[in-house]
């Protein structure tokens, strides 16, 4: 049967006559089934990849792609007057992740299969996800994103695990989604659920009866964490997910004749950060049920558990009371106590206790303890790890420590998402990038040739227009793809800074006021989702939202500026959104962002990075050289030294910077407060002058005077398109298939 027969069969009519839904339907099943031909016969020892996040995004064409049949398919669909563009729009997204945590488990997955290793993924099927994202009033409004259909990519098994909270005792049930590799066999991810999860106990927007644990454990990923019960919550969610996957673990290595004495070499398990950490005390009470004594049973499990560290950002390293576990999982406690207990006896210093003198559990220094690797994610996390956020564990356990630079699979953030740059890859290099993206680096021998640079700059142009159309059918705003499209688009958060870009548009704002007409108009992008209960977070947005209504509306001003935030940034959001982009915004404060890979993402699809040396901007920085890219700002070790010396005061710039001091009053103008809402725009300059944490204030000379340069670089456009074609050319090391393989070689050894 040839693809259309294929397709047909499951329609039971022609494709000319289905719906754009029903080819979707069919088109998954048919994809189902080529990946289950390609499921892989278990070796003896696999990889474990646990996370409470997989932000997979939609499966439908990048699993064409690594099937091989998505060229075929298009072109079936043409052929009966379908568009695959519309097939894709009928795929709802999944979203079980927040943002580059989960994503990077999503890219990982994609390059374990594609390398063709044995490694299955375990998480939980979020029945709504994260949040849908709508714009009310200026503001952000959170509502429920049900993704799974009668068709989904989810297959229910009869596996099923008991597991025990405390006074309830519930059944995880195991589904599993393809994860398809490139060119070659085929994974799992493994989604644990409860049957008995009700969406109708969903109230108005997010809420729900956050005690009815039977009912709403798997129902959102992340609830609100912001009062005891969703904390508790949380924690519920982290058992049920890590007490299944240990069952599962210990049943598969089991069948294929292991002791659990040699559990090592049958199983490793990557905990991608803290969330997943009970499956260390789960695993030690499993194997002690099972018979083993409990320092045997400790010393297998660290010899089997590996740690990912994503953050430094103090309040994000999990702690949880022991009151907190002693309410849910009780069973765990006497572990966790003796594990503390252990380290207390070996070394005095407290900041390495697991439980601390104010009886909170911190969950990564048991990774740290318990687990025989601690990586972090970009070098210069990795050393900030070493030298001061965990030099304390660093002293005791220096083998532990090792580096592995972030990546991102270019199936989807480049073959699938840029369809334009890929065929161009192809004939100007070959496809052999495809499978070593080193092979990337061949275009360097283009930097100097005009038709290619020519070409760079159209595809470019093409991009950014259907970017246009999507966002004028989208959200009804008009941009002109003649201008610089200036991007910043990850989640909000302080850090990151969409402060910084929202005072620099301001001054902007003011200046073309004033009468200073820039040399080049800009549109600026922003997406972002602020955590529900994050205040300072949802200002900024609002402050972007209404400089958005000011600015696009003022026939003076938006000749040369514009300014969009657009609705419910996610991963297909992104695929749209990156190829379109000039430049790519990664302004976090140094010291302060792990890695970031829509930092990659963006290099990949020749964006050139106006950033801070922070996380793998430093990496990428190295990688182009200082002509490629703008750098600016304070650097991490001068930020280090600001928090140590407590000196940095946000109110001295605010008042001895006069453009500073115009842009932060302005948030409180009367244009502002004629659109926004005082309360909302007053905390937020309160805190800008107040507090400035990660200190906007501090880098936004620096800032404007780089953006302005990278602004200026702009209307050289050969200059610019060698740019371009550098970036693009120096991405083969932040594939993700590369991180994978030093996993592997390092840590995995599979
Ligand atoms: C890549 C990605 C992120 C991570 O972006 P950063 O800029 O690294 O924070 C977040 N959300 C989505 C949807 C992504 O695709």
């Amino acid at each position: 049967m040839n693809i259309q027969e294929k397709v047909e069969a499951y329609l039971g009519k022609t494709v000319a006559a289905a719906s754009d839904k029903e080819i979707y339907g069919a088109l998954l099943s048919v994809v189902q089934e080529m990946a289950a031909e390609k499921e892989r016969t278990d070796s003896r020892k696999k990889l474990y990849y646990i996370s409470a996040e997989f932000l997979i995004g939609k499966l439908l064409s990048n699993n064409m792609i690594n099937l091989g049949i998505y060229e075929e398919v298009k072109e079936m669909l043409e052929k009966n007057g379908k568009d695959i563009c519309e097939i894709e729009e009928a795929e709802p997204e999944p979203s079980l992740g927040n943002g580059g945590l989960g994503r990077l488990a999503a890219c990982f997955l994609d390059s374990i299969a594609t390398l063709g290793l044995a490694g299955d993924g375990i998480g939980l099927n979020y029945h709504l996800g994260l949040f849908k994202q709508e714009f009310e009033d200026h503001l952000q409004k959170e509502t429920p994103n049900p993704w799974i259909e009668e068709k989904s990519w989810l297959k229910k098994t009869d596996v099923t695990y008991p597991v025990s909270f405390k006074g309830l005792n519930v059944s995880a049930r195991m589904y599993d989604i393809e994860v398809t590799g490139y060119n070659n066999k085929t994974n799992k991810l493994h989604l644990f659920d409860l049957d008995s999860v009700d969406e109708t106990i969903v109230e108005d927007g997010i809420d729900f009866n956050k005690e009815d644990i039977e009912k709403n454990l798997t129902l959102f990923l992340y609830p609100d964490d912001s009062d005891e019960q969703g904390r508790l919550l949380r924690i519920y969610q982290q058992y049920f997910m890590v007490s299944s996957g240990a069952q599962l673990i210990l049943d598969e290595c089991t069948a294929k004749g292991c002791t659990l004495y040699d559990l090592p070499d049958y199983a490793v398990i990557q905990i991608n950060d803290t969330h997943p950490t009970m499956v260390i005390p789960e695993l030690i009470r499993l194997l002690m049920e099972r018979g083993m004594d409990m320092d045997d049973a400790i010393d297998v499990v660290s010899r089997t558990c590996a740690y990912t560290n994503h953050t430094i950002l103090a309040e994000a390293l999990e702690k949880w009371p022991v009151d907190y576990l002693k309410k849910v999982v009780p069973q765990l406690v006497p572990i966790i106590e003796v594990l503390d207990d252990k380290v207390r006896r070996k070394y005095e210093d407290e900041s390495v206790a697991i439980i601390d003198r104010n009886d909170t559990v911190h969950m990564a220094h048991i990774d740290i303890h318990y687990g025989f690797s601690v990586n972090g994610v970009a070098a210069l996390h990795t050393e900030i790890l070493k030298d001061s956020e965990l030099n304390n564990f660093y002293r005791i356990y220096p083998e532990k420590f090792n580096n592995k630079t972030n990546g991102i699979t270019f199936r989807r953030w480049l073959i699938h998402c840029n369809p334009r740059l890929s065929a161009f890859l192809d004939r100007t290099i070959g496809e052999g990038y495809k499978k070593d993206a080193a092979e990337l680096e061949k275009l360097l021998k283009y930097k100097d040739d005009e038709k290619v640079l020519n070409e760079l700059l159209a595809i470019k142009y093409e991009n950014k227009k259907d970017l246009c159309t999507y966002l004028k059918a989208t959200q009804g705003i008009e941009i002109s793809p003649d201008t610089i499209f200036d991007i910043q688009v990850k989640r909000l958060h302080e850090y990151k800074r969409q402060q910084l870009n929202a005072l620099y548009i301001i001054d902007k704002y003011l200046e073309i006021k004033a009468g200073k007409i820039p040399s080049a108009p800009v549109t600026a992008i922003f997406g972002a989702k602020a955590a529900p209960a994050y205040v300072i977070a949802k200002d900024i947005i609002h402050l972007i939202l209404c400089l958005q209504e000011l600015i696009n509306n003022d026939p003076e001003v938006n000749k040369y500026l514009r300014v969009v935030m657009v609705e419910n940034y996610n991963v297909t959001k992104a695929g749209k959104l990156i190829p379109a982009c000039d430049i790519s915004e990664q302004i976090s404060l140094a010291s302060k962002e792990a890695s970031g890979t829509g930092n990659m993402k963006f290099m990949l699809n020749g964006a050139v990075t106006l950033g801070t040396e922070d996380g793998a901007n430093v990496e990428i920085h190295e990688a182009v050289g200082d002509d490629n890219i703008f750098v600016f700002g304070a650097s991490s070790s001068e930020v280090i030294e600001h928090y140590a010396k407590a000196d940095y005061v946000a109110k001295d710039y605010y008042e001895e910077n006069e453009a500073i001091k115009a842009a932060v009053d302005f948030i409180t103008s009367d244009e502002m407060l004629a659109i926004g809402c005082e309360e909302n725009l007053a905390r937020l300059q309160k805190e800008l002058i107040g507090k400035d944490w990660f200190m906007t204030l501090l880098d936004f000379d620096s800032y404007k005077e780089t953006k302005e340069k990278a602004l200026a670089a702009y209307a050289d456009r050969k200059v610019w398109a060698k740019m371009a074609l550098v970036n693009i050319a120096k991405a083969g090391f932040f594939s993700s298939d590369r991180t994978i393989e030093e996993y592997n070689r390092d840590i995995w050894h599979l």
